[in-house]
Parts: structure tokens; sequence; C-alpha cells
């Protein structure tokens, strides 16, 4: 299959091949096509594979071939920006009038980097298109320069949730214009309680609209608002190896105490075949000292999080990009949507508080294809999280012990009932000093997918954070309801 065969435009054809994208991916080659033909989709593909193109290059298609069919932009303003409108008011000696920007297409995302990340892709795709603009619409950029970039009317706009609706409300926007809908990552807009934005926002779009929704999960509350917002849509359901994350190699190692984490992590960040690393947190604060401890120990490592200004989060990824960064040090939040290919490694110095974020975490890495490594530094009295993710993945994840950093504990409650021990594989453990062994499942350790599957409550989404949605409404607090609730997670992400 080629990009030729999905019919897209010449323009875009050749900003693909500047790109080196040589064949489109799975989600690519059935989301394209059908939504050229104008049909709805809901599609449920992870990050990392080729979602953003899945539904901006048809979009950009067909804004290629109405601009060249000239057809008009009716605004209501003879073709012509409100800066253009606003300049000409003035030359006739009257006060401008304010014209709301009047996107054809709005790209909704949970975070601000993910965001940006949409935006870059598509002046990617569009660079050899005649006029497409994209501009990005986030909590934490100043009110001026947004009003700066809404008053070039762009045909395009990125937009986390609540920013745009600050916008909507002061009139700043106007979507009767709007041609695209797309909810990018839906699942983690709604847990981050976006849900009652999302819903203001699609009611403000006309009817007509054609909507795209995806999402890393159709199930559940997401699976219900995508029905409700979509019509006859098709559903496009990707189990790639990238979505199964075939690509990474995951593995857990046991530690009994901070002092025991930290050196095993120092170990690993050395491993040669490391290039560049994400170690992900459980608070910022932790962010920011484990970043400032690599530091000293010498690794090149910088903290990004949801207190840090937007400008410095920009500079910690463009020092990530460019390779000065080496070890990035990152809560979930702020690390969603990363897409730094030079990520080799990521280490959960703290589990998840809930398994889709661990799928999150470890798509930071074995991106494009590549190739991955996800390690997990887990306390003894979290073997049953372990457990919670591993439902939820399908998967089992092996454990690891590298000797000279071998756990002093060798059981851990809840993996009793496995059959696993931590510390099983080190039975046949033949290394060297400092050299890793490496378990894979059902190597007659225990680790095996049968006994470890039986859990009795069936799979993860039948867990805690769930069930609040499994009545009607979604609860937004439910996720996060040991911190301030839904309105607490919510400033990190936008506004
Ligand atoms: P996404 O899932 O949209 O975050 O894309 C993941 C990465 O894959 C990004 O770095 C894209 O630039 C890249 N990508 C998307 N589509 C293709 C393709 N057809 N060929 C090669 N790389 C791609």
């Amino acid at each position: 299959m080629t990009f030729e065969a999905l019919g897209l435009h010449t323009s875009i054809l050749k900003a693909l091949t500047e790109a080196g994208y040589t064949a489109p991916t799975p989600v690519q080659q059935q989301a394209v096509p059908a939504a050229i033909s104008g049909r709805d989709l809901m599609v449920s593909s992870q990050t990392g594979s080729g979602k953003t193109a899945a539904f901006m290059l048809p979009s950009l298609h067909k804004f290629a071939v109405a601009a060249e069919q000239q057809q008009p932009v009716s605004n209501g303003s003879g073709g012509r920006t409100p800066n253009q409108e606003a300049q000409s008011a003035r030359s006739r000696g009257e006060r401008p009038r304010f014209r709301p920007a009047q996107p054809k297409m709005l790209v909704l995302t949970p975070t601000r980097e993910l965001a940006l990340q949409v935006t870059t892709a598509t002046d990617k795709y569009g660079v050899f298109m005649r006029r497409v603009k994209a501009v990005s619409i986030l909590g934490g950029m100043p009110y001026p320069k947004q009003m700066q970039l809404l008053s070039r009317n762009p045909e395009i706009l990125v937009a986390t949730p609540g920013r745009l609706i600050d916008h909507m409300e002061s009139g700043k926007i106007d979507f009767s214009q709007l041609q695209v809908l797309v909810l990018d990552e839906a699942d983690r807009m709604l847990d981050m309680g976006f849900i009652d934005d999302i819903e203001r926002i699609v009611a403000a779009t006309p009817e007509t609209r054609q909507t795209m929704l995806f999402s890393a999960t159709l199930d559940g509350v997401v699976g219900s608002m995508a029905k409700r917002i979509t019509r006859d849509p098709l559903v496009i359901q990707i189990a790639s190896a990238a979505t199964k994350h075939e690509n990474i190699q995951q593995r857990v190692h046991f530690v009994d105490d901070l002092s025991h984490k930290n050196r095993l992590l120092d170990h690993l960040l050395r491993d040669v075949s490391m290039d560049q690393a994400v170690v992900f947190t459980a608070t910022k604060r932790d962010a920011d000292n484990i970043a400032d401890r690599l530091n000293i120990a010498g690794f090149a490592a910088a903290a990004l999080h949801g207190d840090m200004h937007q400008g410095a989060r920009n500079r910690t990824l463009d020092g990530m990009r460019r390779g000065q960064v080496r070890v990035l040090v990152a809560t979930d939040v702020a690390a969603r949507g990363i897409d730094v290919p030079g990520i080799t490694h990521v280490f959960n110095y703290d589990l998840p508080k809930f398994p889709e974020d661990y799928v999150h975490r470890i798509g930071r890495t074995g991106r494009a294809g590549r190739k991955g490594t996800a390690v997990s530094l887990v306390n003894h009295s979290e073997g049953m999280n372990v457990k919670r993710i591993e439902r939820f993945t399908k998967q089992t994840i092996p454990v690891d012990v590298i000797e000279g950093y071998e756990p002093k504990k060798t059981a851990s409650a809840p993996r009793k009932s496995s059959g696993w021990r931590p510390g099983d594989n080190r039975r046949n453990n033949t290394a060297k000093p400092g050299q890793r062994t490496f378990a894979k499942p059902g190597n007659g350790t225990g680790t095996g997918a049968g006994p470890r599957r039986e859990g009795s409550g069936g799979g993860y989404n039948k867990g805690p954070h769930r069930e609040g949605g499994n009545g009607g409404g979604y609860n937004k607090g439910s996720r996060f309801g040991d911190s301030n609730g839904g309105g607490n997670r919510r400033s990190y992400g936008d506004r």
C-alpha cells in the first residue's frame, strides 16, 4: 500500500516524501480513504501508530481540493481575514469591527504538548499547500499572543478544551463554518475531567461536521460518548505491534527501599545501549529532586512537569529532541504525547496509579517501529499493581534481577498466589556480577500466562476508577479522587 493509492493530493504526497514516510501505517491505510469519503470515524489506536496523519492527511487533502476548485471561504467577509478587514476599516477611518475566527477544522487534545505536536505535524504535511494555517490554542499561552493567532483566521485550530472554552465564551471563535472535528486521545481527555467542556464544544459546532474520534480504548464512557457525537461511524480497531508494544522489551525489578531503587536506577542509566530515557515519577517534587540528583551524578538530566511554565517545558523538550538532555524526569501528564525518536528507555521510578498510564508511559519509547525498553522499579508491596498492569495489557512482564542489585526480600504477598517469587529468575543465574539476567514469560519460573492471568475480578476496566462511569454519567473526579478530584488534574494540562 502506498500513499498514492490512498488518493491524496499531490502537494501532500510531496510533503510525505520529504518527511521520509514511505508507506502508510495500518491506521492510516484504513482511516484516510474513509475520511476522504466524508465518513465519521471511531478509532482505537495508540500514540505511535501514526494516528495524527490518519486524521490530518484526509482533512488537508479536502482543503487542498477545495482550494483548487476555488470554493470561497464563506465567512461573510468576502474571503478577507479579520486582520485584513481591520486594516481596511482603519484606512476608511472606521473603528475595526471585531470578527471571530471561523476555523474549518478543530482538533481537541488533552495536553499542550500533544497540541503542539499536532500543529507541528500539520505544518509538515501541509508545507506545500497554498494556504493552510494551523494554530495551537493552549492553556499557559499569553492571551494577547492567542488573540493575534486567532485574528489571522486560521483554517485549523488545535486546542486543549479549557482554553478553547474561554475564547468561545468571549466570542473570539465562531464554529459555524467548521467542517471537521477531531478528538485526539479522547479517553485521556475524559480521564482529565474534560467531559463537560467537550460536550459544550461539540454542541457549538454544526451538525453537518465530520467527526473523528481517536482513543486508546473505545470501551465504557469514551465509547458511549463517541457513539453520541458521531454519525454512522466507521469503527477502526488497530491491534498493531505498536499497540501491543511488541517492540518494547518490558521488565520489572523489585527493590527493597528508596536507596536500593536509586542505586539500581543509576546502574540502569549507565546501560550502553541507552540513548535517551524518560524516568517517570509520581510527583512533581520527585521529578525535580531526581533530576537534580542525576545531574549531580553526571547525567544530563532535566525535569518536566505541570508546574513548569510552558516556555520552560518547551525548552526542555527541545533539549531532549536535540539530544542535549539524556534523561528526562517527568510526571505522567507532562510527558504525554512526547515524541522523541531517541528515547530508547522508559523507567517507572514510581509505578503509575492506573494501568492505562503504564501503556502511555512505555509508548514514549519504541516510536515509529523502533525497539525500546521499559523498566519498572517496584517495591515489594506493589506486586498487585504490577498484576493489574499485566491484566490490562494482557501481557506478562518478566521480572529481572541484576547481580549486585538483588532485592533482599524473597517473597511478596500479592504475587505468592500467582506462583511467582521475586528472585525466581536467579535460580539458573549464571551471569557475572553486574550482568543482567532476563527471564522470558513461561520459562519455567512460574511467570507464564496461565496462573497469573486468573484474576478474580475480570479485567482492570472494572476496577475502581471505571466504576463511577458504569452507571451512566462520567464521574469526573473518581479517577483522581484521592487528590482534589478532576479539578486538580485539570490544572496540569490546561488553562
Ligand atoms: P503519532 O502516532 O501520530 O504520534 O505518530 C508517531 C510517529 O510516527 C511520529 O513521529 C510520526 O512522524 C511518525 N509517522 C507517522 N506516520 C508515518 C508513516 N507513514 N511512516 C513513517 N513514520 C510515520
